[in-house]
């Protein structure tokens, strides 16, 4: 099987579907979207060594996440996916089985989430696989949720336990669409991101596109995922840590106000933790067991400053 047996195996697999007007087989894909739609489009890079160990991961676990990340960018926006593209860097000794394995993977989420694969582009060398999904989506319940819109008060909530997704939930993250709409349908939404690099660096980034606000974290009522409790017994950081610090939860960390989280926690659509509030003084602090007040050094996973790789 060549190139042009594998693209045709694909696209016999593949569905034009939704805003398709052209899928898999040309140039370019084409879609037509209703005036004034406002699309969002993210792309994700996953490569070998770096992000999963191929081997220890399958190649359908691998495009099961290429996919599910760039959707965790999608809810992060409160907005709903449309069509994916996917480039491909395949290791030429088994650069078929691993493609086909990448499809399924990825197809089994694309369907549950009504994503359609339109293109893509396919290669092979001699190098470790490298996967990179492009994802389009579509605003449709209201403007794209940004980072930037905490305000001083407001409450910080997340979606689910943290820490600990080294141990294998970083393969199969469960991408929070239908909260993040669940959400947006009930409150007004300040700001949103998904925690990809952990709740201490990705909370960074809102409060710093928010004019440079702080947080204040209760150490209390951050959720602890049993993973983090597991992976503490083996390095002996402490589990909070794990659960401030380690990256790929793909949780959301959302911002509404005060009053608005207190009426939502009343009658959560989703699983809901209220971790925290939003500071005016700038700086991330966090509020111990024993009510101590301390600073949190804003630190996850950066790929520039801890990666070997770039
Ligand atoms: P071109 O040379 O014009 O870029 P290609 O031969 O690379 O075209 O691709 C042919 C068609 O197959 C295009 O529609 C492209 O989007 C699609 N395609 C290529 N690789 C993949 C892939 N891995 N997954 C999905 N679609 C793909
Ligand atoms: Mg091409």
């Amino acid at each position: 099987m060549g190139e042009f047996d594998l693209i045709a195996w694909i696209r016999a697999r593949s569905f034009a579907s939704g805003r398709t007007t052209l899928g898999i087989g040309d140039d370019c894909a084409s879609l037509r979207f209703p005036a004034n739609a406002e699309i969002v489009v993210t792309t994700d890079m996953l490569m070998d060594g770096r992000h999963f160990r191929l081997g220890e991961a399958t190649a359908e676990q691998v495009g099961y996440k290429a996919l599910a990340v760039n959707l965790s960018d999608i809810a992060a926006m409160a907005c709903i996916p449309v069509a994916a593209l996917l480039a491909v860097a395949l290791p030429s000794a088994e650069a078929v089985e691993i493609a086909r394995g990448l499809h399924s993977g990825m197809r089994s989420l694309a369907d549950r989430f009504g994503v359609s694969l339109i293109g893509g582009d396919t290669n092979a060398w001699d190098g470790p696989l490298v996967v990179s999904v492009t994802l389009l989506g579509e605003a449709t319940e209201g403007p794209p949720i940004r980072r930037s819109g905490a305000k001083p008060g407001d409450a910080i909530l997340v979606t689910g336990p943290l820490g600990g997704s080294l141990l294998g939930r970083h393969l199969h993250p469960e991408p929070r669409i239908n909260e993040a709409l669940a959400l947006r349908r009930l409150v007004e939404l300040h700001a949103m991101i998904d925690v990809s690099d952990g709740l201490a660096s990705d909370l960074g980034h809102v409060l710093v596109e928010s004019g440079g606000l702080g947080a204040l974290l209760d150490a209390r009522s951050i959720p602890v995922h049993t993973d983090a409790i597991l992976l503490s017994g083996q390095d002996e950081r402490p589990p909070l840590d794990h659960a401030l610090t380690d990256g790929e939860d793909f949780e959301l960390c959302v911002v509404v106000s005060m009053q608005e989280a207190t009426r939502l926690l009343a009658d959560p659509p989703c699983t809901l933790f209220r971790v925290g509030r939003v500071t005016a003084k700038p700086g991330l602090n966090i509020e111990r067991a024993d009510g101590r007040i301390e600073p949190l050094l804003i630190k996850g996973f950066d790929h520039l400053a801890g990666g070997p790789s770039f």
